[in-house]
């Protein structure tokens, strides 16, 4: 064996996510000074709630500082519990329910448990980058079903009926998703579960991470609440980054069946052991808490999200939906495809017009391709209303210098 390093198959040729990269290019020309405005990340602008920083301090001085149970102290599974029959109207037994450092890490623990190599996953797409590549490392084969504009990037029940082959292991489903912000309705899901009904081998794993993250009149639901009868088949994910702006403290959730949720266990017992004690203290805060914290921050996020659309959509040549959740908007480029910039560059796709705005108007997104769907662009609209107004207002002119080919 050489001393050179060899990545093991099963990351092969995975990479880091492309959000990771652009995110990272747009830092970089900030500190050499450039006044980069950056629309690309995926946490909540706002901060922790003082409750939950206040449940964790008191945790640390009462010496909760030691390995809790491996995937939830008892009081932890007990809050989301709680939460799961207040909220969803589920009811679990202790032993349905999980935590870990973060629903990406369920997602993860879930995959591991499950999939064996070759066995496939049905992901409609565009979809949260990290999807393909936790199914990958699993050495499961992710499944992409294109989800169009027109559909509001929704599944159809004919599009799953067709992605079903022997070998589904699941079908991985996120509303309100990243990066389009469609959610779906009770309407959107019945049909999917219909055709559930007839597959009994495929599995349903939903990720409700933006649940709380919902405008107008839009009614959040979940799909098991829907149907009980898939219970002995479905993982209800979800976790308090988004909702209570607590990415950094890495604590994620799910509620599924006992023999799987133990197999998880398995995968986590010998990766992190349990999530953080002090995190888990100030989660039980957070889902026991005062629930009200959550209203001003969704109406601030839906004023952004309005004033994102309606701006996008007053320029030639992009067109925006107006979504029902989450905090990004995905938008069409397609009418700027084919235009030239003054620079006499042409734009021939998604990447192209999201790396010439980031060098030309500093303003970074991240193209519709990093998510399975070209040619869109993703804004993540959480970051302060002067910032989203300057960054749409240097998008638009920049957009206005484009010029039609010779
Ligand atoms: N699911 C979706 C759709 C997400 O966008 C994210 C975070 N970007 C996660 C899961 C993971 O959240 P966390 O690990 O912070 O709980």
């Amino acid at each position: 064996m050489d001393s050179t390093y060899c990545p093991a198959g099963r990351i092969g040729d995975l990479g880091v996510s492309e959000i990771l990269t652009i995110t990272a290019r747009a830092n970089a020309m900030k500190r050499e000074g450039f006044p980069v405005i950056i629309l690309g990340t995926g946490e909540p602008d706002f901060d922790t709630p003082d409750h939950i920083k206040d449940a964790a301090i008191e945790a640390i001085r009462q010496g909760q500082t030691k390995y809790t149970n491996l995937d939830g102290s008892p009081e932890m599974k007990r809050a989301i519990r709680d939460k799961f029959r207040r909220e969803n109207g589920l009811e679990f037994a202790a032993n349905e329910v999980t935590a870990a450092a973060g629903a990406k890490q369920i997602l993860y623990n879930a995959m591991m448990a499950t999939l064996d190599a070759g066995d496939e996953v049905i992901i409609p797409t565009p979809c949260w980058t990290s999807y393909f590549d936790i199914v990958r490392i699993a050495e499961g084969v992710p499944v992409a079903v294109p989800c169009p504009g027109e559909d509001g990037f929704r599944l159809s029940a004919a599009a799953l009926e067709a992605a079903i082959t022997p070998r589904t292991r699941w079908l991985l489903i996120n509303s309100p998703s990243n990066p389009t912000g469609s959610a779906y309705s009770a309407q959107d899901y019945l049909p999917l579960i219909e055709v559930l009904h007839r597959h009994p081998h495929v599995w349903l794993m939903v990720d409700d991470m933006y649940e709380h993250i919902v405008y107008d009149d839009f009614r959040f639901v979940t799909p098991l609440a829907l149907d009980p009868s898939l219970k002995d088949r479905c993982l209800t994910v979800n976790g308090v980054s988004k909702a209570y702006a607590m990415t950094g403290w890495r604590l994620g959730y799910a509620g599924g069946p006992a023999a799987l949720i133990a197999g998880m266990a398995v995968v986590q017992s010998q990766s992190t052991s349990c999530p953080s004690s002090v995190t888990q203290a100030a989660a039980i805060a957070a889902l026991d808490g005062p629930q009200d914290v959550l209203i001003p921050r969704r109406a601030s996020f839906q004023k952004r999200r309005d004033m994102v659309v309606d701006a996008l959509n007053q320029i030639d040549g992009i067109f925006c939906r107006r979504p029902e959740g989450a905090f990004y908007t995905f938008a069409s480029c397609e009418g700027l495809l084919g235009r030239v910039t003054p620079e006499g560059r042409r734009i021939d796709s998604d990447r192209d017009f999201c790396a010439w705005l980031l060098e030309s108007a500093d303003v970074a997104m991240v193209p519709g391709s990093a998510f399975g769907l070209s040619p869109y662009f993703r804004i993540s609209y959480a970051t302060s209303e002067a910032e989203l107004a300057e960054a749409l207002s240097r998008i638009a002119a920049a957009c206005a210098t484009l010029r039609a080919a010779e």
